[in-house]
């Protein structure tokens, strides 16, 4: 299922709709199409409820896409080892069958009650969804890099600059500067530096966050001599029109070493910003919402939350817990949206029924 296909299938179905004279009508809003708000669907639609889904991004995947699209997770059960793209991708095999529609590049900014089934959201660009639940799977929010206070740094940005790795098959060749300790420098040192011409790593110390393993991995690798570990931080940067030829650093004794380096990729982290969901008015705790989790409702009835975004005592933010909570909520969705229908407990194996909705 690709973007292009749900965007055309979008604009034929909602052909001019979405006003709030007009507005978009759907048993269920999921804001947030990272795994959770994707496998929130499949549970939906195996109890008859169709979903739009609504993302700032232009694709669906949230974290995996955007963070570490090419990264393995080893932690989805019967997967020993899948990227975080794949996992998008088989997610979204997964939910076909329900035919949810996906809005990109747009954020739920505004909730309102219409009336005691019903409640409306708009989003930035003025889309308005009227849903007789809405489902919030908006992880930890909008995330944003940590820029580094590097003069200049935005003529580079997107050139030879970049703040996470789409295609790795970009960085093909290049001398690359690596800048950061944490997890997501590391790895990327590391999985870079088989295709890189040159690999540096900079750190202000010799001390990580990252995990102890990738830390051991990269100091064999130095030790090897395939890559080089500088401590200092960039004070530089050199190049023409956006692309970079060589970087300054500057080491803890103020010295100073430029080394030549075509591609730079700092990580220092993400600032996740709650965004417009700290003003819908739901009962929020550290930016989180707390819910039940029986149900994962919060206090507002029909208003729930999955995956990153929900608290409650014990909570773990992995992938796995937000599959887990999208099949609990499912059943009390099911509850106000088919009051007069009887909930069933069915196996996929077994139902006919179920494997009629699944097409199999
Ligand atoms: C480097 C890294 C490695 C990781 N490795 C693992 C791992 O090995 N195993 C594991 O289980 N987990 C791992 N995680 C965590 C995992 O990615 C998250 O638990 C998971 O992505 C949460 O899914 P989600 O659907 O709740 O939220 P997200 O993936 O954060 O998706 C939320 C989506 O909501 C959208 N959104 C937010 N606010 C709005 C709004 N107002 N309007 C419209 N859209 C909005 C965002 O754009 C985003 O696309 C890792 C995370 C990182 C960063």
């Amino acid at each position: 299922m690709s973007t292009t296909k749900e965007q055309t299938s979008l604009e034929a179905q909602n052909n001019g709709k979405g006003t709030p004279e007009s507005p978009i009508k759907t048993d269920a809003l999921i804001i947030g199409a990272g795994p959770c708000g994707l496998f929130t669907v499949f549970e939906m639609g195996l109890l008859d409820m169709k979903c739009h889904l609504l993302d700032i991004l232009d694709r669906p995947g949230g974290q995996c896409a955007e963070l570490y699209p090419e990264k393995p997770i080893y932690d989805i059960p019967a997967y020993p080892e899948i990227s975080g793209q794949e996992l998008t991708d088989r997610l979204m095999e997964q939910i076909e069958p329900f035919s949810p529609v996906f809005h990109f590049q747009q954020m739920a900014e505004k909730l309102e009650q219409i009336d005691e089934q019903t409640w409306r959201i708009t989003t930035d660009i003025g889309t308005v969804f009227d849903a007789k639940v809405i489902i919030i799977a908006a992880g930890g929010g909008s995330f944003m890099p940590k820029k580094p206070p590097i003069p200049g740094i935005d003529e580079y940005e997107n050139k030879s600059v970049f703040y996470a790795v789409r295609k790795m098959e970009q960085f093909k060749d290049k001398k690359i500067l690596v800048v950061g300790g944490g997890d997501s420098a590391l790895d990327w040192t590391l999985n870079l530096l088989p295709l890189s011409e040159s690999m540096t790593l900079l750190h202000r110390r010799d001390s990580f966050r990252a995990h102890l393993d990738s830390v051991h991995k990269m100091q064999a690798k130095v030790e090897a001599g395939e890559m080089d570990f500088q401590m200092g931080q960039v004070k530089q940067l050199k190049g023409e029109n956006g692309q970079l030829t060589s970087v300054v650093i500057q080491h803890k004794d103020k010295t100073t070493t430029e080394i030549e380096c075509d591609i730079l990729l700092p990580f220092f982290g993400l600032t996740m910003k709650l965004g417009p969901i700290a003003d819908f008015g739901l009962n929020l705790h550290e930016n989180l919402i707390p819910v039940d989790t029986e149900k994962f409702e919060t206090s507002t009835p029909r208003i729930f939350a999955v995956g990153d975004i929900n608290s409650y005592p014990g909570k773990l933010k992995l992938i796995l817990s937000g599959f887990h909570e999208a099949a609990l909520m499912s059943r009390q969705a099911f509850r106000y949206i088919h009051p007069n229908s009887k909930l069933k407990f069915e196996y996929t194996t077994s139902s006919s029924s179920l494997q009629e909705k699944l097409d199999v």
